[in-house]
């Protein structure tokens, strides 16, 4: 490992975010000189288009890696040297990592962070049939987790149906079109009510986004319930799922592997998740 790291963050809004802090507490631990730095494109005055600018800038700067948000995960891509496997299979990048021959390797670990955090935090629940909700960013992230973690099959809904579509045939092609499904909304109570869990991916329940994602009547003992959503940790959804007898599991994980595993890029050491989930706890 290294003795000091700079690395950074690029996307919209980025002013509250949590990494730093949590990047920083499980650097300190490490012993290890480390410093995240928030790289706003909004006051910058710069589109997603123009992240390559950045990620060049990071580089002749003398950065070890960049963590990569909304909007630009997609456009980031074509200003790198090289993808990991599941990058290149996800169209989507959170992380890049700067070698010392100066080149720019993309990867993903939101889809790890979820596999990760499902298998500790819903250990041996049954992944027969599984409902996620929203396949935006972090929908395509958790089904990529889920069909690679063994689920049998998975239905995708999202209102925005073209979405849903353009997601389902990227699945199919690389885990098999008999794995993936969509459904309109007004099938949800027939495909909830035949799942082993669900898992929800759009912005419901954020305070921009108040509500539920779905009936409450669908919520039954017996369905697990996973929430990708962590700004709160505890939203409605999590709050109705627990009411209605459902083992459940919030978006915090998620966050914190994501984090990890970047963290374990940017610099070969083992990061302690544990440690770092309890750091969320008390941010
Ligand atoms: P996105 O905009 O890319 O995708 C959201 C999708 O949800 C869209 O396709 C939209 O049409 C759909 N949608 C909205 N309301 C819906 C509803 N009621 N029913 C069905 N579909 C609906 O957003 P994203 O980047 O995927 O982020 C989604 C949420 O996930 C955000 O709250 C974000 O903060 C969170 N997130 C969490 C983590 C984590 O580490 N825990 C990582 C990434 C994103």
């Amino acid at each position: 490992g290294r003795e000091s790291c700079l690395v950074g963050l690029i996307g919209s809004g980025v002013g509250p975010s949590l990494s730093p802090a949590l990047h920083q507490r499980e650097a300190d631990r490490h012993g290890l000189r480390y410093l995240y730095r928030l790289i706003d494109i909004d006051p910058l005055g710069l589109g997603p288009e123009r992240v390559g600018e950045l990620v060049r800038a990071a580089a002749r700067l003398g950065f070890d890696g960049l963590n990569i948000t909304h909007p630009c995960k997609q456009t980031v891509i074509e200003h790198l040297d090289g993808l990991s496997e599941d990058a290149a299979l996800l169209g989507a990048v959170n992380t890049v990592v700067f070698g010392a021959d100066g080149r720019a390797i993309g990867h993903n670990t939101d889809w790890s962070g979820f596999a990760r955090s499902f298998a500790r935090g819903l250990p041996d629940a049954p992944t027969g049939e599984i409902v996620l909700l929203g396949a935006g960013g972090a929908g395509a992230a958790v089904a990529h987790a889920l069909l690679t973690v063994g689920a049998d099959r998975l239905t995708l809904a999202d209102t925005d149906p073209a979405r849903a579509a353009g997601l389902a045939g990227t699945l199919a092609t690389r885990f098999g079109a008999a794995r993936v499904r969509t459904v309109a909304p007004g099938g949800l109570p027939a495909a909830v009510g035949g799942a082993d869990g669900l898992v929800h991916a759009t912005p419901t329940g954020m305070a921009a986004h108040p509500g539920l994602p779905l009936p409450v009547e669908l919520l039954r003992t017996g369905l697990w319930v996973a929430e990708v959503v962590y700004r709160p940790l505890e939203t409605p959804l999590l709050a109705a799922a627990r009411a209605a007898g459902c083992r459940t599991l919030d978006g915090g994980g998620m966050a914190v592997f994501q984090a990890a595993d970047a963290f374990r890029l940017f610099t070969g050491r083992e990061p302690d998740a544990t440690r770092m989930l309890a750091d969320l706890a008390d941010l």
